[in-house]
Formats: C-alpha cells, sequence, structure tokens
C-alpha cells in the first residue's frame, strides 16, 4: 500500500485508488494529483492499496480485496491483511474509491446507503447514477469505512482513466478540498435486490444493457446458450458476460430520482 498526503495536518478526506488490480483507471487519476500538487484548502489523503496486485495486474493475490473487510492484521491471505491495514489508515476519512468495470462506460456511484453524505455529495460527481448496495454489502471498504465508490468506466480503457480523474477532482471540490464549484444533478437512484448467479459453462452472453429495465418473461443472459429468462421486471446493474467468476451482476429496482438542490431563480 502506498500513503500519500496533499496539504498539511491530519486529512479527514481520503482518495483510494487500486482496490483491485486489474483497474488501473484510479491509479492515473492519484498519480496526476501527486505529480501536479495541486494547493488544497483542506489535507487529503491518497492511497494507492493493492500494490502487488496491480504489479501483477490481476485482481486480487489470495482473494477479493473489496470482499475481505474489515480484514485482520494477523490473516493468512494478502487481502486479510492489506484490508486491515487500509482500515486503520482510512479511519475517520470519508473515502472516496476508485473501480473500474467490464460491463458500462458510463460512470456512476456506489453507496452503502442513501446517507445524507451521498445525498448531498453525489449529486455533483459526473456520474449518471447512484446505485444503493446495502443488501450486498458485506466485506466491502463501506461496510468498514465511509466511502462513496465510483465505477469510472471500462476496465484498462483511457476513457476510464480520464474519467477516474474528472470523478476525483469533482469529488475533491465538493468536499471543498479543491477550489471551485460543482454542478447539481438530478441522478436516477437504484437499489440491488438480488445477485443473478451463472453456472458454470464455458461460453457466457448477455443480451441487456445495464440501467435498461428487462421486462418479465424477456431472455436476459445465457450460459453455453442456456438461457435465463426474467421472473419479473428488473433493472441490470454490473451485468457482463465475464466480469465476475460465478455471477452475472446483480438485480436492481429504481427507487428515485435525486433532485437537484439549487434554486433556480
Ligand atoms: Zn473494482
Amino acid at each position: 500500500m502506498r500513503v500519500a498526503q496533499l496539504g498539511s495536518g491530519t486529512p479527514e478526506i481520503a482518495v483510494v485508488a487500486g482496490i483491485h488490480g486489474d483497474e488501473p483507471c484510479g491509479v492515473r487519476a492519484v498519480e496526476r494529483l501527486l505529480d501536479e500538487r495541486p494547493t488544497v484548502n483542506r489535507p487529503v489523503k491518497l492511497v494507492v492499496a493493492n500494490e502487488a496486485a496491480l504489479e501483477r495486474r490481476v485482481r486480487f493475490i489470495d482473494e477479493d480485496l473489496n470482499r475481505t473487510f474489515p480484514g485482520d492484521p494477523g490473516a493468512k491471505t494478502h487481502e486479510g491483511r492489506l484490508a486491515a491495514a487500509l482500515v486503520s489508515e482510512l479511519e475517520g476519512c470519508l473515502t472516496f474509491s476508485m473501480h473500474s468495470t467490464q460491463s458500462h462506460a458510463d460512470p456512476f456511484a456506489i453507496v452503502n446507503g442513501v446517507s445524507e453524505t451521498a445525498t448531498e455529495l453525489v449529486p455533483q460527481l459526473p456520474v449518471a447514477a447512484m446505485v444503493e448496495t446495502s443488501n450486498f454489502a458485506e466485506g466491502r471498504l463501506f461496510s468498514a469505512v465511509d466511502t462513496v465508490e465510483v465505477e469510472c468506466g471500462l476496465q484498462g480503457s483511457e476513457t476510464a482513466a480520464q474519467n477516474a480523474d474528472r470523478l476525483t477532482r469533482a469529488f475533491l471540490t465538493a468536499v471543498g478540498a479543491l477550489p471551485g464549484d460543482t454542478v447539481d444533478r438530478e441522478l436516477p437512484v437504484y437499489r440491488l435486490t438480488d445477485v443473478i448467479r451463472k453456472q458454470q459453462a464455458d461460453t457466457y452472453e448477455v443480451f441487456v444493457e445495464n440501467f435498461t429495465p428487462v421486462e418479465a418473461g424477456a431472455p436476459f443472459a445465457a450460459a453455453d446458450g442456456d438461457e435465463q429468462v426474467a421472473d419479473e421486471r428488473f433493472y441490470p446493474v454490473l451485468m457482463s458476460s465475464n466480469g465476475y467468476r460465478d455471477v452475472f451482476g446483480y438485480a436492481a429496482e429504481k427507487l428515485d430520482v435525486l433532485e437537484t438542490t439549487t434554486a433556480a431563480d
């Protein structure tokens, strides 16, 4: 784990990259901040988490770090120990953690609950949606640390790296670390309701678009040509044919649209 800081004092804000070693976009954003060293109005902690996995360009060494929190300093796995170290490093910090996916190109935010912080902060980020994953929080960073996660785009893409940079700057502006204003946008909010499992197969297909509703009775994915059909209407989120080993992704319900709070006079 690499830890650095912008500004002086004890940070209450942190930016975390590289929870997953095969998602380099956030690391680029952090490195750019370290190169440019912008003047900040509040101190910011910068963390590159899983350096060993990043070096090998793999998601993890022993187990998925974002299913391992709070971890244990005496854990047998690299990620178990790293999770514990991260939790103590990030204690007391509102944390911004960057990811990328194989499922969706447009950035969206993932939060553990529609909290006051999330409701205020996330509409100021350049994201298309906010996804609430409290039903599936176990082992994730935000189960242990106050965190907003963002999916920056497609894994390994230049666009995801550029998005990571824009998202980080918007976050740092929204929390008052960088000067300037952010734009508030209306934001649909989704809550994950189910895991969509996939059986062992050689080839996987996904027929639907994330955040576009799938009607009851519609086929949405297949494993070796075996179609899976929707029992009821749902919104697919984080769905991809090969993004995860044993799940296609998640089913979500649409909760609400967060209206902008800025008065139009
Ligand atoms: Zn990730």
